[in-house]
């Protein structure tokens, strides 16, 4: 089963729980527009290749559409969709957001590309999609692949485009050109506030807890930093080269400078080398897949030996294994309430940009970390009594939501 079909599945399950009405489904199980683009580039070496982006809008019940642009070479249509679902949940279930959820992404390695080519890949997509979007309409952001500097250039390209200053139809920009403070770090932190959160209804003390991280790209390495730095033991962590393994706790800040030095953590030394398949299994307090969707899967979630489980990726486990996971004690926190800090402080972003003002990095953070705690415990609550696993509850919170928004616009 596709990862979009188990997206849709598990939505008509928790609709048939929750006992709306059947139209609730109708509305939810497509996106309501998707586009598919021909990018045509001019390479380093003259010649021109043509790449294949995506922009599905799925729900704009609660507002405007709002999700990020991966860029990957296993982008297809079927994760763009399931992706943009997600979108929408995510930003449903956290109190006071007025977005719904959309999705973008190119079929392309971007480290494979010159900044040349990666800058004009990223305008070229920004010029087919800016018809489709708005700062009111459909404002994405950073996911997988993509980044502030990416941000910058799509927002430069659509205010050309509109012949003035609109770079709040983009965020996760950069801090000169109306990004927010704590952005970038805003997935993990809210990943950690979640585990925090986590730790307490388990009964562990997060300090000292035993975490291990898979990816350290944006969310996993800000989490490695900000987990150790709160004082949790970050005990393994990996990328795509490999994995590593230090039974006393990294030193967050050698391992960071590391990686910004060599581009991997698999060759750090002062670390025993595992296999990524290894990593997941490991004996752990909280274990954080931040990496891509399908990771946990059949084949291992029986051997998964954490007491939390935090999705900072979105999609990392599989229906198949969600259901091995629900017949153990691990406290699954889902990925649309897990790593939904990044959209939070992109709606922060958003506002701030609306009335052209920067809040300090500060408020930023106490404001994330009330939304956040927020929204954990009313998922929480939700849980305990509909006696569901979390990720049911926090899907039957959003499209709870979803439900008397599209009702009350009239929409059923
Ligand atoms: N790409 C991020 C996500 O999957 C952030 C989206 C946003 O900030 O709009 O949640």
């Amino acid at each position: 089963m596709s990862f979009f079909t188990q997206t849709q599945e598990f939505i008509k399950k928790c609709v048939d729980e929750l006992g709306v009405e059947p139209a609730v489904y109708e509305f939810l199980k497509e996106p309501r527009k998707t586009v598919i683009v021909n990018i045509p580039v001019r390479m380093d070496d003259g010649s021109i290749k043509t790449f294949i982006g995506y922009r599905a809008q799925h729900n704009n019940a609660l507002g405007p559409y709002k999700g990020g642009i991966r860029f990957h070479p296993d982008v297809t249509l079927d994760e763009v969709k399931a992706l943009a679902t997600l979108m929408t949940l995510k930003t449903a279930i956290i109190d006071g957001i007025p977005y719904g959820g959309g999705k973008g992404g190119v079929v392309v390695d971007p480290t494979k590309l010159s900044k040349g080519e990666l800058q004009r890949l990223s305008r070229g997509y920004m010029r087919a999609i800016a018809w489709f979007i708005g700062p009111d309409k459909d404002i994405p952001a950073p996911d997988v692949g993509t980044n502030p500097q990416i941000m910058a250039w799509m927002a430069d390209e659509y205010s050309y485009i509109r012949r003035q200053n609109e770079h709040h139809v983009i965020t996760g920009k950069p801090l000169e050109l109306g990004g927010s403070r704590g952005r970038t770090q805003a997935t993990s932190r809210g990943v950690m506030f979640i585990a925090q959160k986590a730790c307490q209804k388990v009964g562990i003390d997060f300090k000292g807890s035993k975490v291990v991280i898979q990816g350290f790209g944006n969310v996993g390495g800000n989490a490695a930093y900000l987990f150790g730095k709160e004082g949790a033991k970050v005990i393994a962590v990996g990328d795509v080269y490999g994995s590593i393994y230090n039974e006393d706790g990294f030193d967050v800040d050698d391992l960071m400078a590391y990686y910004k030095e060599n581009g991997t953590v698999s060759t750090y030394p002062k670390a025993q080398k595992i296999s990524n398949s290894e990593l997941l299994e490991l004996e752990c307090d909280i274990l954080v897949p931040a990496a891509l969707e399908n990771q946990i899967t059949k084949d291992n979630a029986a051997n998964l030996k954490c007491k939390i489980l935090v999705e900072g990726a979105n999609g990392p486990t599989t229906a198949e294994a969600d259901e091995i996971i629900n017949k153990t004690d691990i406290l699954v926190c889902p990925d649309v309430l897990a790593n939904a800090g990044g959209v939070v402080v992109s709606y922060f972003e958003w506002v701030q940009g609306n009335y052209h003002f920067q809040w300090t990095e500060e408020t930023v953070n106490a404001e994330l970390k009330e939304k956040m705690y927020n929204a954990f415990d009313r998922i929480y609550e939700m849980a305990q009594e509909r006696n569901v696993p979390m990720r049911k509850a926090a899907y039957m919170a959003g499209i709870k939501r979803l439900a008397d928004a599209m009702r009350l616009r009239g929409w059923r």
